[in-house]
């Protein structure tokens, strides 16, 4: 128990630096060219073996990609900033994220997940919001850490600091895998790293979330589980013609998508559960006197389970088929973003919650919620391996009180960080001590 204390405590100033140093020079998904590179450099450097670029991704598709120009602009900011180019150059074309992989004796294989994404917010310039007072606010206008992603970022890198430091305890476990995964929000990045392989053979696999919002010193053991989602980028493609000269010549894509927007808020609800559909940006058209050739939607459904949200799918679907067809438009839907429903193992959550009691650094300990919250693409990567025969889990680790997640004053407090990663690091030696003769 020393050990592990010690261990921590050694790698705790680190991990604020560079919690810090990612909420300075937050990224966007598909683009953490820096944080990505940096994690890479500092986890080779420990002695792991690094994956990243096109060598984590292999033929799967990688959903919602910035185009080009964004990718391009990203890469160049993540230069100037201190991003490591010998990592950054594999990376191109959005290639990010890191798994970096160490073999610490012989047992089961365990995976742990990091996302390490920003938000399009806009940080606060109050005096009395704690990275203003620090100096380590944003430095990318309208970019933000704003869920706390900063901070599993370097939870990640203690972790795997802590994991060499102890790996004579660690003889119980084959291999151990850290994944940083990209493009968190909006759901991308975990299909696409789950398809190419990341979780494979893998027989417990953990990811957990700060919350601003729930008090510091509370820790939810196991995520109940969480909503199902699609997003969803859809184009109707009219005939623009003179509004007044010759109306009956063109073919509306406005008329169309906003056939579309009200029949989509009235899809019947599922007996089995709970669902959601929004349809949250709409742009049509281009002037008063033409009729409208374009229209774009972005749409997300969300279901209880993952037969709900594919019944919203589905409608969704026919709806702006129909809608289509009713004004004589063409239409693309393109997925955008996934998740699907998981739930925490009870017995992986369980043996959570005795390390946790174990290291007694939090002051309530909660067993598995009921609830499911939001959504969260890590699901792709429980279910992977609860298929192959092994367990998942999702833990939350309260950060704060009242601090909202996805808002301008976003802020957590940097010992939930700490204690995140001495409780990934406790499990891990649990793990390896059931193996182990004693
Ligand atoms: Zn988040």
């Amino acid at each position: 128990m020393k050990d592990i204390k010690r261990a921590v405590e050694a790698a705790e100033a680190e991990m604020i630096r560079y919690r810090r140093s990612f909420h300075r020079y937050p990224e966007l998904g598909w683009t953490e060219f820096r944080t990505s590179s940096l994690i890479a450099e500092a986890l080779e450097a420990m002695g792991y073996d690094v994956r990243v670029g096109q060598a984590i991704y292999g033929e799967a598709e990688r959903m919602g990609i910035p185009d080009a120009a964004i990718l391009e602009k990203a890469y160049q900011r993540a230069l100037e900033t201190g991003g490591s180019e010998v990592y950054m150059k594999e990376m191109k074309g959005g290639y990010t994220g890191v798994v970096a992989t160490y073999q610490l004796g012989s047992g089961p294989n365990v995976a742990f997940r990091f996302d390490i994404d920003a938000l399009s917010i806009l940080e606060s310039d109050d005096v009395g919001h704690a990275p203003n007072q620090l100096g380590f606010a944003s430095e990318t206008t309208g970019l933000m850490h704003a869920c706390g992603h900063d901070a599993h970022a370097a939870i990640g890198l203690g972790t795997a600091k802590i994991i060499m430091e102890m790996k004579d305890e660690l003889k119980g476990i084959g291999e151990i895998r850290l994944i940083f995964q990209p493009a968190e929000e909006g759901v991308r990045g975990a299909k696409a790293m789950t398809e190419s392989g990341a979780l494979d053979g893998i027989q417990y696999a953990v990811a957990a979330h700060i919350m601003g919002d729930l008090p510091l010193g509370l820790l939810i053991c196991g995520a109940g589980g969480f909503m199902a989602t699609h997003k969803l980028d859809v184009t109707f493609t009219g005939q623009p013609s003179h509004a007044g000269a010759a109306p009956s010549d063109g073919k509306s894509a406005m008329l169309a998508a906003c056939t579309a927007v009200m029949n989509l808020n009235a899809i019947p609800r599922h007996k089995r559960g709970m669902s959601r559909i929004n349809v949250g940006r709409l742009e049509a058209g281009t002037d008063r006197n033409v009729i409208a050739e374009k229209a774009f939607l972005k749409i997300e459904t969300r279901g209880e389970d993952t037969e709900v949200d594919a019944y919203m799918g589905l409608y969704a679907e026919r709806i702006i088929a129909g809608a289509a067809l009713m004004h004589d438009v063409d239409f693309t839907i393109e997925p955008v973003g996934a998740a699907i429903c998981a739930k925490s193992s009870a017995a992986l959550t369980e043996r959570i919650e005795q390390s946790a009691r174990k290291l007694g650094c939090f002051d309530q300990v909660l067993p598995q919620s009921e609830k499911a919250i939001g959504s969260e693409d890590f699901t792709f990567m429980m279910d992977a391996v609860t298929r192959s025969g092994g367990q998942a889990a999702y833990f939350l680790v309260g950060a704060g009180g009242n601090r909202g997640h996805h808002t301008r004053t976003f802020d957590l407090s940097e010992k939930a960080m700490i204690q995140s990663a001495e409780l990934f690091s406790e499990l891990l030696l649990d793990l390896s001590a059931e193996r182990q003769p004693v």
